[in-house]
């Protein structure tokens, strides 16, 4: 009989290894040392494990994998960001960057190929979703840009924001499972205050979210307050009214009395005006959130064009007077195209 395809060895759980170690008659902790190797030291080669005694290396060899990522190919921008375009096992690119700041790193993962969502002012949404990220190919970008972190700013990784490639609330159980890892203690043990999840905003699974009461922070692409302007711009979201978005951003505060964030762009013609303004802060005023105005990267698309600094003040202005929180956060790695999805595009399109 043909050997079947081997199966990665980090898509089983622990209490999986523990069965595994038992199916072929060995003890239970050496699951817990396998998953140490895996999951804490990154180790890729099974017979570099050298506390398991060598049968059983060989036995992990011969029938399983381990996958793994590789950085493909970097950039690094004038101000210190670190654009990764990652490699997977199947040929697939993701992009996932490093952002220092003075006194903290962050990197931006992805938790998908490609994404299923169309926002027509983002560059992934040219792309069709290909696959979901597996838990371990989520984690080892964490783990890359760690190295990177320590390599370039000796610091270890400050944060992580889910803002890479994809819709991480599409891709929720292999997100979770990696975020469990990169929280406990056999994994990086980092903190989920550390951690933000970003999302344009499917309620049913924002209401998952506070269900499975999660210690992360939770950021919504809100860009407008207004539907029909929603609409125009996330055509998605005609299956997601605002309403809905509310009722579960409400729901999400009450069981996690954790405030949401919302980032909006101010464009030229799209969201500028002083209702535009009005309706978020009337929004802002039912649910503890705060206001993130990020630059826009253009990405090609005319319909979308950076509003002018001073309307972006005029925002900051207003907001602030209503006593809504409010950052004004500039792009970061310009000069290396690190706009979300851009630089993977060009490589998945010519696969
Ligand atoms: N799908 C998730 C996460 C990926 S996008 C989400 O929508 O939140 C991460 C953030 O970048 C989102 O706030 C998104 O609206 C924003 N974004 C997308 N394209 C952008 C662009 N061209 N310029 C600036 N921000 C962009």
């Amino acid at each position: 009989m043909k050997n079947p395809i081997k199966k990665d060895i980090r898509s089983l759980s622990l209490e999986q290894l523990e069965s595994f170690f038992n199916s072929i008659g060995e003890q239970r902790f050496r699951a817990k040392q396998l998953y140490n190797w895996l999951w804490k030291k990154s180790m890729f080669s099974f017979l570099e494990m050298t506390n398991l005694p060598l049968k059983i290396r060989q036995i992990l060899k011969k029938n399983f994998v381990i996958n793994k990522i590789s950085v493909d190919f970097q950039q690094k921008s004038k101000d210190g960001t670190i654009k990764n375009s990652i490699k997977l096992h199947d040929g697939y690119v993701v992009e996932s960057v490093l952002i220092p700041t003075e006194k903290r790193t962050t990197a931006c993962v992805s938790s998908q190929v490609g994404c299923s969502l169309d926002c027509s002012f983002c560059a992934t949404s040219l792309l069709k979703r290909m696959r979901n990220l597996n838990p371990d190919e989520i984690f080892d970008q964490v783990v890359a840009l760690n190295k990177q972190s320590l390599a370039y700013y000796k610091l270890p990784l400050t944060n992580i924001v889910f803002m890479g490639m994809g819709e991480p609330l599409m891709n929720y159980k292999n997100v979770n499972l990696a975020i469990k890892k990169i929280i406990e203690p056999q994994g990086l043990g980092m903190s989920p205050k550390r951690i933000i999840l970003s999302t344009s905003g499917i309620p049913k699974m924002i209401k998952k979210l506070a269900d499975d009461d999660v210690k992360y922070g939770l950021a919504i692409s809100l860009h407008s307050a207004n539907q029909s302007i929603r609409e125009q711009i996330m055509p998605f979201t005609k299956k997601f009214p605002i309403d809905e978005l509310l009722n579960s951003l409400q729901y999400w505060y009450k069981k996690t009395k954790n405030p949401v964030t919302f980032e909006y762009v101010v464009w030229e013609g799209i969201n500028d005006k002083s209702e535009d303004i009005n309706s978020l802060i009337e929004f802002c005023r039912k649910i503890p959130s705060k206001v993130n105005l990020i630059e826009y990267n253009s990405i090609g698309n005319l319909d979308f064009i950076q509003a002018s600094k001073s309307k972006v003040i005029n925002y900051k202005k207003a907001l602030e007077k209503a006593n809504i929180t409010v950052t004004v956060r500039s792009s970061r790695g310009e000069d290396i195209d690190a706009a979300c999805g851009q630089l993977a595009n060009k490589i998945n399109e010519s696969l």
